[in-house]
């Protein structure tokens, strides 16, 4: 058990620069023909660069915010289809040597029930996830030299070997500290999926202001170098995040956006996802909330995100209600978690009811998984459990050329269509099964008839009568 060391990838450079972000958000306002052209640009699926960006931030004029809005839908539509990816998130352990002023696990939170499940107690909370239907989880743990490397790897083992009843976890993701090169090779081995590490802020003074200078996570550019070194290491599949509420939203989303074309630049392939929590209350934390982000601030940051990069893939979480999550699925995003419960060990013991001092914050939306499918399903999405692409080694820069020339759609409508009728035979209950056997016929009268179509046609058979499980294309 140890912290990794504080080395950083080679030519690790601070790339935010302030002056010029803060430059490009305080120019005129844009006309209606200018944001007109960087729409185009983005439906034509070019990804924007930050000072185009920052002619979307920059408009306040609500029409134009509308005309924002109806692309971000359109893209979504062309690159993902309605398809809607859906996660758990899975906590294994809030001991914390940080001390973040927002988060309920910081070390001076003295009111915090400190908690690392066992393996055994982690095979019991995956076993309850699978009886629910999930299929991909994203682990989640404190910064302490008990979550070293080491320990991540056998969670993540730990967890694929899992089997409950026709369960299984096909993908980990990971939302940890930042690893030094060795530790990134070592989870990699067990099979990850996306690392992500959340900047949390940007700004360097706000940034300073949240996470103590005596603290790991003080070391900003540590953090920023973050997931170069996991590329260095060989993953190539990173996401990135804001929590907005820290700081102006304007200023973070062009960073976040400078951030994913900096790895593109340097690696040759953007992060996998982005995500955008917004602050949310927590045990033993008081917020200033001069930069608290409105929902209608918020709808912006989402489109004009999905219209900056549409290829990476969004993800929206439980932190929003769910008439807002209902709201902005239509703007971009393409990931989601459901059913979820945040306190540790909360899959089985907790209930319904969430005690502060056993999480990091308050989750909006605790509805179950079936509900929240079948409420997807009745506004026209199609919830998927796909992980074919890392499984047939669809990622990183080979995903980006899957994707371009509308990959994702081909294969990923089928994909979504098999691993929601294992939901339905498996886990669904008879209201949602309804409502989802309609939505895979509509799904296959709308595809082009064809070889693709046939197959997926007997592959659905051969989920619903020979109970046959996992296949994709
Ligand atoms: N400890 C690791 C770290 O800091 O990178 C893992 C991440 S932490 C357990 C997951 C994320 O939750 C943080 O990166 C932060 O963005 C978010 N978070 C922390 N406090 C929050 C709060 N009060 N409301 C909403 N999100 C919060
Ligand atoms: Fe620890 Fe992460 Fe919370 Fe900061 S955000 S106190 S590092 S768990």
């Amino acid at each position: 058990m140890s912290l990794p060391s504080m080395n950083l990838s080679a030519n690790a450079v601070d790339f935010i620069d302030e002056g010029h972000l803060h430059g490009l958000l305080s120019g005129e306002k844009p006309s209606a023909v200018r944001i007109r052209e960087i729409i185009s640009k983005s439906l034509n699926k070019e990804a924007l660069s930050v000072e185009e960006t920052a002619v979307l931030v920059r408009t306040d004029d609500p029409a134009l915010h509308e005309e924002i809005f109806a692309a971000a839908r359109q893209l979504k539509e062309t690159v993902y289809g309605n398809r809607i990816v859906l996660f758990a998130p899975l906590y294994i352990g809030n001991d914390c040597i940080n001390d973040c002023t927002y988060c309920a696990f910081k070390r001076s939170n003295f009111r915090a029930i400190r908690r690392t499940l066992t393996p055994e107690e982690v095979r019991l909370q995956v076993t309850a996830l699978q009886d629910h239907g999930h299929k991909r989880l994203i682990l989640v743990f404190g910064e302490h030299s008990r979550y070293d490397a080491d320990f991540i790897a056998e969670t993540v083992r730990n967890v694929y070997s899992v089997r409950s009843g026709h369960g299984e976890i096909r993908r980990v993701n990971i939302n940890a500290a930042p690893l030094d090169v060795e530790g990134y090779r070592k989870v990699k081995d067990a099979g990850i999926g996306t690392y992500q590490i959340f900047m949390e802020t940007y700004h360097h003074a706000t940034y300073a202001a949240m996470h103590p200078g005596n603290t790991r996570k003080g070391n900003y550019l540590y953090r920023l170098d973050g997931l170069s070194r996991a590329f260095e290491a060989g993953c190539d599949d990173v996401g990135l995040g804001v929590l907005f509420g820290l700081y102006d939203w304007r200023f973070e989303v062009l960073a976040m956006v400078r951030h994913a074309l900096y790895l593109q630049e340097r690696f040759n392939v953007g992060p996998h996802t982005l995500s955008f929590p917004r602050l949310r209350p927590a045990s033993g934390v008081k917020f200033d909330e001069k930069f608290f982000t409105t929902d209608a601030e918020f709808k912006r940051i989402i489109a004009i995100l999905r219209l900056a990069v549409p290829y990476t893939g969004l993800i929206l979480t439980a932190r929003e209600k769910p008439e807002l999550r209902r709201e902005l699925m239509s703007f971009g995003v393409s990931q989601i978690d459901a059913g979820s419960r945040i306190e540790l060990g909360g899959y089985t013991e907790a209930g319904d009811a969430q005690v502060m001092e056993r999480e990091q914050f308050s989750l909006a939306d605790i509805r179950s998984l079936d509900d929240v499918m079948c409420q997807l399903m009745s506004d026209g999405y199609v919830p998927s459990f796909c992980t074919s692409c890392y499984r047939s080694g669809r990622t990183g820069e080979h995903f980006m050329e899957f994707s371009i020339p509308g990959f994702i759609k081909r294969f990923c409508t089928p994909n979504a269509l098999l691993t929601l009728q294992e939901y339905l035979m498996d886990y669904a209950s008879p209201e949602t099964r309804r409502v989802g056997e309609k939505l895979i016929s509509e799904e296959l009268e709308r595809m082009e008839d064809g070889d693709m179509k046939q197959r997926t046609i007997k592959q659905l058979e051969e989920i619903k009568q020979r109970h046959v499980r996992d296949i994709y294309f």
